[in-house]
């Protein structure tokens, strides 16, 4: 749509519809099936529901798709099922640092965390820095300090976000990673921070459509098991990790460098914008065809501004659900 106002060519948001749409992900990193109990499926399927249901909270009473994400990765963050808050992957030093960013594709307007360490959701720091700085990323301990002027953010002691499955996913890492290089020398930052056989990454994002016809994205992550101390991945970097603009959303997960460098979610948006793509095309030419060609893999979820759904992935798995308006609605883990 053209804006007549200006006369510039700017793409509007589509007109409302009075329908919505809301997709999530637990992450791409899924254990392969048969290593997984029926009660761990069933278990991780109720928390995408419980996602679904927070995220249709919003929408269905006419909220804003940035509410519906922000609602719908809260859930998935409290759950230890997930590689994001609670249940979040140790990095090489046996701690936890976290990585989130939202969009809102309304405007435009994004906000950012990386390498936190103490806030219990990092999707509403995210959310805090796009509300209330003039910032889109904080990471670090910037970031710790701008949380510390948000008395709505929960602060927890960093070793609350521990597991037992993520402590066994860390010390099975570090054994592996034995006679590669040691952790203290120069050689570490060559050690590859994945196994494509294992399923060490896994984050949550969710995107939204409202029934004013607005699109938002976002993404919240522990990161990779035994990563670097300081390293930050996808998450966090808008186009990478996360996009929302008019007419695409986007919320990926897998092999952060990857998404990085051919800032995978944009570029899928683009493709829609730019080439006119009908969004699964786009998502599929990235996802299936850009990270893998290049070495990489996982996944990603979004959705158009007509409410077409997308859910690719490259790995064995990828925890995802669904619904619209129309009462289609599910979840999945592997294929
Ligand atoms: N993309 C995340 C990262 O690289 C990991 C994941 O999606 O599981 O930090």
């Amino acid at each position: 749509m053209i804006c007549l106002l200006t006369g510039l060519a700017l793409p509007m948001a589509a007109p409302a519809q009075g329908k919505y749409a809301l997709v999530v992900h637990g992450g791409a990193g899924t254990l392969a099936p048969d290593r997984m109990s029926a009660e761990d499926v069933a278990a991780t399927r109720a928390v995408l529901d419980q996602a679904l249901d927070a995220g249709e909270q919003v929408l269905k009473s006419g909220g804003k798709a940035i509410d519906a994400v922000q609602a719908a990765i809260v859930v998935l963050e409290e759950s230890p099922y997930f590689n994001a808050g609670k249940g979040a992957v140790f990095n090489a030093k046996g701690g936890h640092e976290l990585d989130a960013s939202i969009m809102d594709g309304a405007d435009q307007n994004a906000g950012a965390v990386a390498g936190v360490t103490t806030v219990r959701n990092p999707i509403l720091a995210a959310r805090a820095v796009m509300d209330h700085s003039v910032h889109v990323m904080l990471a670090g301990e910037g970031a710790e300090r701008f949380a510390d002027t948000q008395p709505r953010l929960q602060r927890v002691d960093n070793h609350w976000f521990d597991t037992p499955l993520r402590q066994e996913q860390l010390e099975l890492f570090l054994k592996k990673q034995q006679g590669q290089a040691g952790l203290s020398g120069p050689e570490r930052w060559q050690v590859p921070v994945i196994d494509l056989d294992d399923p060490y990454i896994g984050t949550v994002g969710a995107v939204a459509l409202d029934m004013d016809g607005h699109i938002a994205a976002g993404t919240s992550t522990g990161g990779m098991t035994g990563k670097q101390w300081g390293r930050i991945g996808d998450s966090p970097v808008i186009g990478a990790g996360t996009w929302a603009d008019a007419r695409c959303g986007i919320s990926g997960t897998g092999w952060g460098e990857f998404y990085i460098r051919f800032n995978a979610a944009r570029d899928i948006c683009a493709r829609v914008g730019y080439l006119g793509e009908p969004i699964a095309k786009a998502a599929d030419h990235v996802i299936l065809g850009v990270i893998p060609d290049a070495g990489g893999n996982g996944g990603a979820v979004g959705l158009d501004a007509d409410g077409n759904i997308v859910m690719p992935f490259s790995t064995s798995g990828m925890n995802r659900g669904w619904l619209k308006s129309d009462g289609d609605r599910g979840t999945a883990i592997f294929r």
